[in-house]
């Protein structure tokens, strides 16, 4: 069946050709043009991934967003934003979009991310199944977390973690695909009240790079430059 995509873009030249593209490569697509109409026909009908400009009129793209996010936590969103919008990008990752692209975007790029993040969803919708009888094992393609017996396994390579690694592991397992920041990992894994600096979460990640991906031809751990970091199988690079 084929997939459902909204686009919420008020810029009818882009919204048009994305419509065409998308529809072209077999996708179900909506159109909306301001951010209430949006957040309307995304609630009307059943969506499968949500296209979103932030910059919108009527309600502004990080609104529609946190509503989206309010109704749904599963939907995969990827927003579209201007370039030299950090800050933007930043606050829709933190409320939780899946991913973004930068305007002017290659239509290939998009295409790659969109195939990627509605592929992770159904995967994710799997090992939601296989994971109901245990809920302190975490699974991630083919990497293992238990969080009482504290194992971690890629295939049957058994991982020794300190404390730390293992804790930042886990808080990237429970989010994955889910770009944080590292603002977000220095509270969560350090606790609210770490004054250090952030590189050593860049530190920490490295370490547990070289136990998890190290001579493995799938990375895991990715970096997303001037963002953070994300758990999520490493898809081809596309040239921006
Ligand atoms: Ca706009």
């Amino acid at each position: 069946m084929s997939e459902r995509i909204l686009i919420i873009e008020d810029e009818e030249n882009i919204a048009r050709v994305l419509q065409l593209e998308l529809e072209f490569e077999g996708y179900i697509t909506g159109i909306a043009y301001s951010g209430t109409d949006g957040l309307i026909t995304y609630r009307e009908q059943e969506w499968d991934l949500v296209l979103l400009d932030l910059m919108l009129p009527g309600l502004p793209g990080l609104d529609v967003l946190r509503r989206i996010r309010a109704d749904d936590r599963a939907v995969p969103v990827i927003l579209l934003t201007a370039k030299n919008s950090v800050e933007d990008k930043v606050a829709g990752l933190d409320l939780g979009a899946n991913d973004y692209v930068t305007k002017p975007f290659q239509m290939e790029e998009l295409l790659a991310r969109i195939r990627a993040n509605l592929r992770m969803k159904k995967h994710e919708h799997n090992h939601e199944v296989e994971e109901v009888d245990d809920k302190f094992n975490h699974l991630y393609r083919d990497l293992t977390l238990h969080e009482q017996t504290r194992e971690v396994k890629r295939k049957e390579r058994k991982i020794d973690l300190t404390p730390r690694e293992f804790d930042l592991l886990l808080h990237l397992m429970k989010h994955p695909n889910q770009v944080l920041s590292r603002e977000q990992l220095l509270d969560s894994v350090w606790g609210y009240h770490y004054y250090g600096e952030t590189n050593v979460v860049d530190v920490y990640i490295r370490y547990l790079r070289k136990k998890i991906d190290f001579n493995e031809t799938h990375k895991y751990i990715q970096t997303v430059r001037g963002v953070g970091y994300v758990l999520k199988e490493q898809i081809d690079e596309v040239k921006n």
